[in-house]
This record gives C-alpha cells, structure tokens and sequence, in this order.
C-alpha cells in the first residue's frame, strides 16, 4: 500500500484512472465469483461420488472467498483513490492534479508551488 511510488511514475491522473479500473475490475471478479455460488450448489449433489463433492465443495469455498476479497479490494482501492481525489486540488489556486510529489506525503502545485500533504501516513 504505498501509493506514492505510483503517483510519482504515473502522474496523478492516470494512476487515479488506474486504480478506477483496477478497482472495477475486482469489483467484477469478486460479483462473477459470487453468482457463481448458487449455480455450484445447484451441482452439488450427495448421490455423486465423494470426490465430485469434495471438489463443489473446494470451488464453491474457493469461488466465496476470491468473491469476498475482490468486494474488500474494490471497497479499498475506490475509497483511497477517492480520499487522495479530494486532496488532489490545490489549496491555493485550485488547479485539479498539476503538483509534484516531494516526499511521500507532501506534494507541491505546478503551478503556483503551494505545499501541502497529500498523502496521510500512519
Ligand atoms: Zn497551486
């Protein structure tokens, strides 16, 4: 969790592009994983072998958690993206993403070269 390595690659608005999508894309998966649920239990039958239920069973646990991971992960990435969007513009001349990281929390305006903390640590 270290997003100022990024920022400072990426420039503020293509990693805040990048983690929207990003954030989708576990959305997606921890949803597809989700509906797959019901249709494994609708598999699930105890007159098949022992193994076939052994497997329903690993993929229905396997499928619950990837699902519940991917629906944290988005929760995560979308609230900080969201929390760094809302200080992304400065405070002195309103300019929206046009600073520089000069250290990992604190950022410094283009154009008018206010500073002021991006990023809260601990
Ligand atoms: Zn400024």
């Amino acid at each position: 969790m270290e997003p100022a390595d990024s920022i400072r690659r990426l420039g503020f608005s293509r990693w805040y592009e990048r983690r929207l999508i990003e954030g989708h894309a576990w959305f997606i998966s921890g949803f597809a994983c989700m509906v797959a649920i019901p249709a494994s239990f609708e598999e699930l039958s105890f007159r098949g072998s022992f193994a076939r239920l052994v497997a329903y069973v690993i993929i229905i646990l396997a499928a619950a958690a990837i699902g519940i991971y991917g629906l944290v992960r988005y929760q995560q990435i979308l609230s900080e993206a969201e929390q760094l969007g809302e200080h992304a513009t400065c405070g002195a001349c309103g300019a929206y993403a046009r600073f520089k990281l000069i250290s990992h929390s604190q950022v410094r305006c283009r154009k008018c070269n206010h500073e002021w903390r991006l990023i809260d640590t601990g």
